[in-house]
């Protein structure tokens, strides 16, 4: 039986290697193919002097470089370092120092960003460049072809043991600074076995992949699972709604599309503009952020099939799903994959909560992560003695076992007192018709100890009253839980994956002096 999903690929593509496996830009790669130049990846790493457990940033976009890098490094055992693609020199000399990646695999704009960092990256020795850089850097360079040609691509080099650390995955930071969560071979394999198994992913499927593969959804889920099940993958260098409507559209041979919330609302726009009708798939999924019921029902009226929504995170991969065959709900999550637990318990107790109650969830099984990178202080506290791992998010359990998420336990609003869940006030607000988005938070408040206060982007032309705004919730929701306060702004601040940054809110509302 396999120790890692790396070796699960390397004899599908033994047994198989004819078998196309990704395509990207005009260009087909067989498994053969793409394990040859894994293979020359993790014997160049390790003819450069690479050594079991040293970390290697992928700072790029996708592209098939990223996987080959990225599988690559793993054979070589080494542990990969993801990289959002979007951070510049703050966030990139965090990640690089705090992991103390030796080597960067990169592109030209990614060099650039890196350049001035020199200083602050000792650990740093050299970059593996996948196109011409644009101005000279202050480590050594070598091109990505030139190192494949160095490295041997019939080379046998021993395989990662499952209890080896694989990824360095650090979180999105939506709630604060972001961490590096361990992931260790085991802990991928266990989880994608049990996302193609409650998906029904066979080597007859074929993937839309629009995600960034930086993150859990996209690397994860959507190139995990392709090379776990055997079948094959559309990448695409980034998400572009009218192309990847287009492709719905036209290319009978797909069978799934994954996508974040702002994806799909994007592509319910473009569908409806357009008057295109994607043509039915086997499976869309949607998660990373909450997909409202709204979305939900306007997916289900453009695609004309119900959306499967799940719940994942980085550091535990995917925890929830709803299920294949049966009742996909709306605003739910699902239930735990098969061999994973879940749990809701109180937040100040930490006993488990019946159904119907909120809390926190909590999850244990062999997906969850080995904790965080050079953290003890932040892995104590995110487990318990029985193994339980404190997810940060709130939310219950309904008396048919489905999960909702209700919001972050960080962002719980106590006012006066009474607990006041953001999500629900954020979902009322939002069915205003001058309300295009809205975010709610609670602000320290010398009366209540907090007070919720509502950021709020206005629909193009609308001008709400902040007053019509606090009585529209007055009308809908106990009065504890209507804004106290209303700001109005053009946009909400968003990360990559679309997530509203509230301690960004936080800050510009109440300047720390
Ligand atoms: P940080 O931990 O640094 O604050 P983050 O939690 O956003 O950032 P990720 O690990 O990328 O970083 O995201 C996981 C989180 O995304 C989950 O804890 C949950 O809050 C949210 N999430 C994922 N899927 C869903 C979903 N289907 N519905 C609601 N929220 C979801
Ligand atoms: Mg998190």
């Amino acid at each position: 039986m396999a120790s890692s999903l790396l070796e699960t690929f390397l004899v599908r593509a033994h047994q198989a290697p004819e078998r196309p496996v990704l395509d990207f830009e005009q260009r087909r790669f067989t498994a053969g193919q793409l394990a040859g130049h894994v293979t020359a990846f993790a014997s160049a790493l390790q003819r450069r002097g690479l050594k079991s457990g040293e970390r290697v940033a992928l700072f790029l976009e996708n592209s098939p470089d990223f996987v080959i890098a990225y599988l690559g490094t793993q054979y070589a055992g080494g542990v990969v370092v993801l990289v959002n693609t979007q951070y510049r020199q703050v966030e990139l000399s965090h990640i690089l120092s705090d992991s103390g990646a030796r080597a960067c695999v990169t592109g030209a704009a990614g060099a650039t960003e890196l350049a001035p960092l020199r200083a602050w990256l000792p650990a740093l020795e050299w970059l593996v460049t996948v196109e011409p850089l644009s101005a000279p850097v202050p480590w050594p360079t070598v091109d990505l072809e030139a190192l494949l040609a160095e490295g041997d691509a019939h080379a046998s080099p021993p395989l990662p043991g499952g209890e080896q650390l694989a990824v360095l995955g650090y979180t999105s930071g939506t709630t604060g600074r972001s961490k590096g969560a361990m992931l260790l071979h085991r802990n991928l394999l266990s989880n994608v076995r049990a996302v193609t198994e409650a998906w029904r992913w066979t080597e007859r499927d074929r993937l839309l992949l629009a995600l960034p593969l930086f993150h859990t959804h996209g690397l994860m889920v959507g190139l995990h699972g392709t090379l776990s099940s055997g079948g094959s993958v559309d990448l695409r260098r980034r998400f572009v709604a009218s192309e990847a409507l287009a492709s719905l559209c036209d290319d009978a041979s797909l069978t799934m599309f994954f996508g974040v919330p702002t994806m799909y609302g994007r592509l319910v726009e473009e569908a409806r503009r357009t008057g295109l009708r994607p043509r039915p798939l086997r499976l869309l999924v949607s998660g990373s952020a909450p997909l409202s019921p709204q979305l939900f029902h306007d997916v289900e009226e453009t695609f004309g099939q119900r959306i499967l929504e799940r719940y994942g995170m980085t550091e535990t991969i995917m925890n929830t799903t709803n299920p294949y065959e049966g009742e996909r709900r709306p605003g739910t999550v699902g239930m735990p994959y098969p061999g994973q637990e879940a749990r809701v318990v109180d937040v100040r107790t930490r006993q488990p909560l019946p159904a119907g109650e909120t809390g926190e969830i909590e999850v244990r099984g062999p997906h969850v992560f080995a904790g965080y990178w050079q953290r003890p202080d932040a892995t104590a506290e995110a487990f318990d003695l029985e193994g339980w791992f404190r997810t940060g998010d709130l939310g219950l359990r309904d008396g048919d076992g489905y999960f909702h998420i209700t919001g972050r336990a960080r962002e719980l609003i106590i006012s006066g007192g009474f607990n006041v869940y953001p999500r629900e006030v954020e979902e009322v607000l939002a069915t205003h018709p001058a309300v295009a988005e809205v975010a709610v938070l609670g602000l320290p408040d010398p009366d209540f100890g907090e007070q919720v206060v509502a950021v709020v982007v206005p629909r193009p032309g609308a001008t709400p009253e902040a007053s019509a705004l606090v009585d529209w919730c007055k009308d809908r929701l106990a009065s504890f839980k209507k804004p106290r306060r209303v700001v109005f702004a053009e946009a909400l601040p968003r990360n990559a994956l679309g997530k509203v940054q509230k301690h960004v809110l936080r800050e510009r509302l109440q300047p720390t002096v």
